[in-house]
């Protein structure tokens, strides 16, 4: 069986960030799951498993346009730190979770005042290049409740 529209694929990845420190690895817990052919994985690595076969390993490299986007320098903003949910002491670096007027947004703790603490909601990986490691486990037919719901169901998956 082959990867096309459709088939539910598990795998796992090493990703690197292309001259960077970021790396993250899915060995380390349940593989990846996904319904290939729903945009539920980054396009540029959805792409590169088009046609592949249980047991394929692969690297893809994807400019940052195939990944997380540019970074876009109007995202870092200067908030209320009471904005901040379960966060009264953020430490510069950290990931917290802030409320706007648009919702509950993850956002990077840029620089952190008396008050006030400057956020960047960019994706901590917009503007990099990426490379990922993908070892293909196992490919099967979608049911038609993950094809109604556009992601896979399962461990790795949405569990609901
Ligand atoms: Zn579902």
């Amino acid at each position: 069986m082959k990867i096309e529209n459709n088939t539910v694929v598990s795998f796992h990845y090493q990703l690197r960030e292309v001259g960077g420190d970021y790396t993250e690895d899915s060995t380390n817990g349940d593989p990846m799951l996904y319904l290939h052919g729903h945009r539920g994985i980054l396009p540029g690595l959805e792409d590169a498993m088009l046609g592949r076969s249980i047991g394929d390993k692969f690297t893809v490299a994807l400019p940052p346009e195939d990944a997380y986007g540019p970074r876009n320098d109007a995202a870092v903003q200067r908030v209320p730190l009471k904005h901040l949910i379960n966060e009264p002491r953020p430490r510069v670096g950290q990931i917290v979770t802030v409320n706007t007027r648009n919702g509950k947004v993850r956002a990077t703790v840029v620089k952190v005042g008396r008050f006030n603490v400057d956020i960047d909601t960019n994706h901590p990986l917009a503007g990099k290049s990426l490379e990922f490691d993908v070892e293909i486990l196992q490919i099967r037919e979608a049911t038609m409740d993950e094809v109604s719901h556009r992601h896979a169901h399962g461990p790795g998956g949405h569990q609901h």
